[in-house]
């Protein structure tokens, strides 16, 4: 299945939301989508996007482990947020299984995205303790998923504007953010329906 452009603009777009959400700086030069080369074969999207967020990407800066916890949740962020995306549009549902092959596809570039270091910590925890893993995982994505479904008017409006835009500096997209926080704020739960995942 080949997901259709908004559907990486709500990836990307997610990533920014909670990374703002938890204090992280999304860091130029910001976040971009263009046409995806179809190389890859495990239900890639139309369009790949970028997002460079501070302390978090290798390819800007060691990865640090001050906090696990809110590296993952920004990772999953964006398979969540696409998630969310696509059952709302009524484009289908993607399971937990299907996103793990997106963190997968891409295993032999050099560099880890930030998707990336979620699968890689995973597998790293699930050869110490699966049981722990999955809980510790699972408590994550569902406190990720609550959280973008809060805010998602945000994850909405910047994945729209992305599209339209195709690349956004690191201050427009936290000045957009802030903006639409702002503007929102007095209707929260405005969010679609929580799925059963
Ligand atoms: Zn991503």
């Amino acid at each position: 299945m080949r997901l259709p452009p908004p559907y990486t603009w709500h990836h990307e777009s997610g990533h920014c939301v909670l990374a703002y959400l938890r204090g992280v700086a999304i860091k130029p030069p910001g976040i971009g989508v263009y046409a995806n080369s179809g190389k890859d074969a495990y239900g890639e999207p139309d369009e790949a996007g970028i997002c460079h967020l501070a302390g978090i990407s290798p390819d800007f800066g060691p990865i640090t482990l001050r906090d696990l916890a809110t590296d993952i949740a920004i990772s999953m962020a964006g398979p969540v947020a696409g998630h969310i995306y696509l059952v709302s549009s009524g484009l289908g549902m993607r399971s937990w299984e299907t996103m793990a092959d997106e963190w997968g596809a891409r295993y032999d570039r050099r560099s880890l995205s930030q998707d990336e270091l979620c699968a890689f910590s995973s597998a790293l925890a699930w050869f110490c303790d699966l049981r722990r893993t999955l809980r510790y995982l699972s408590a994550i994505r569902s406190a990720t998923e609550h959280i973008l479904r809060a805010h998602w008017p945000t994850v909405q409006n910047l994945a729209n504007y992305l599209g339209v835009q195709r690349s956004l500096s690191a201050d427009e997209v936290t000045s957009f953010i802030q903006l639409s926080e702002a503007g929102t704020s007095a209707k929260s739960g405005q969010g679609p329906a929580p799925s059963d995942l």
